[in-house]
């Protein structure tokens, strides 16, 4: 869709370089109005084993995959109430993965954190030391830190963590699942989650996860795990092809089609697109003296924080963008105006990307803010 196109509601549509939710395809909106199906008919079960065979590829897993009809955060507290017997170890680093040992804290579990400063990773030394004390059955960890455009060494942490066999290692790729390789069974995680509204272009509204036969497990094992989010519930259902509760039906609709786009794209070109466009944004930094937020080595394919070192106003630059139908994100809680975020995942393309920094280029230099 070209910036400036107006919506079927006359409405101005901006184009969103924000990190979620991300732009929808006309096609796939189309998908969102089909004709509900009943959720206990064999046509519904058809849909469902489609969409959890083609999740199962796409984050090359063999893992039990579960629906859901709830944003990702659901699911944060879902690994939670289900997976932590003891107590689990909270990797931060930024606004989301605070959001871990919040949720572990308000469903009454034992919690500590394994903190870096915002901007930097965590790193797999740091939680080598803390989870070599014992104390932990769970480790909470986000992929892709989208306060701070950083993302996480997963592939160094899963390493540490398969030393740890008790340890359920929990993954939010709320904003990475599709548009980074995560290759779940190779790196041993349990449960890996995302939202649909970031790199898989959906609406709002629906996440989906893998959860190993260890997760289950431990679930097992777990009292008060809750009711809607419960695993066994979930993975007793989806047995039949189905879930527990009625589920956004046109969201499942919508991720089956998408995923089918996503495969004839390919993955790998998929991948390579959301790094083209992330070395874009971070050339432009460069060249325009905007410093990066995040740490050198850990700088997100799927959304970039610039540090606001130039003092340039960003509400008002964002208003001039979106005279042009644009959006982009200031810095996230405590980083407004000290930051600014650009989003690249999800639809968007190095051309859009382009036309984006054009624009910005364009407008700092006439109004100086
Ligand atoms: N985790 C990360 C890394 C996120 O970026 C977000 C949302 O932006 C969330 C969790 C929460 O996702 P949701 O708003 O879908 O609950």
């Amino acid at each position: 869709m070209a910036a400036g196109s107006t919506s079927s509601e006359g409405t101005s549509h901006k184009k969103l370089f924000i990190p979620g939710p991300t732009e929808v395809r006309p096609e796939i909106r189309a998908k969102l109005s089909l004709a509900p199906i009943g959720h206990r008919a064999p046509e519904f079960s058809e849909l469902f084993n489609s969409i959890t065979s083609k999740l199962q590829r796409l984050l090359y897993t063999q893992n039990q995959i579960f629906l859901s009809t709830s944003s990702g955060t659901g699911l944060m507290e879902a690994g939670i109430r289900n997976c932590v017997e003891k107590k689990c170890l909270n990797a931060t680093c930024g606004a989301f993965s605070e959001r871990w040992h919040k949720i572990a804290l308000d469903n009454g579990k034992q919690a500590d954190t394994v903190s870096v400063e915002w901007g930097k990773a965590n790193t797999p030394e740091l939680i080598d030391e803390k989870l070599s004390s014992g104390e932990y059955d769970a480790l909470c960890f986000t992929h892709n830190e989208t306060s701070t455009g950083v993302t996480n060494p997963l592939y160094e942490v899963a390493e540490v963590v398969k030393k740890y066999p008790d340890v359920i290692f929990m993954v939010d790729a709320v904003s990475s699942m599709s548009g980074v390789k995560i290759e779940v069974d190779k790196l041993g995680i349990d449960l890996c989650l995302a939202s649909v509204q970031k790199c898989l272009a959906l609406p709002p509204g629906f996440s989906v996860c893998s959860v190993s036969q260890k997760a289950l497990n431990r679930a097992e094992k777990v009292p008060h795990r809750g009711h809607y989010f419960d695993f066994l519930a979930l993975l007793k259902k989806a047995a039949k092809g189905q879930t527990p509760t009625t589920p956004s039906i046109p969201h499942m609709y919508a991720l089956d089609s998408q995923l089918d786009a996503i495969f004839a794209e390919g993955l790998e070109n998929r991948f390579e697109r959301h790094r083209r466009m992330a070395d874009m944004v971070r050339s432009w930094a460069s060249k325009s003296g905007f410093e990066m937020f995040s740490q050198e080595g850990y700088r997100s394919n799927t959304v970039s924080c610039m540090r606001n070192n130039k003092g340039i106003n960003v509400a008002a630059l964002n208003s001039e963008l979106a005279k042009k139908n644009m959006l982009i994100s200031n810095g996230y809680g405590i980083l407004k105006e000290k930051a600014f975020r650009i989003a690249h995942m999800g639809e968007l393309t190095p051309v859009d990307i382009e036309e984006l920094l054009q624009n910005i280029d364009e407008i700092l230099e006439r109004t100086g803010t």
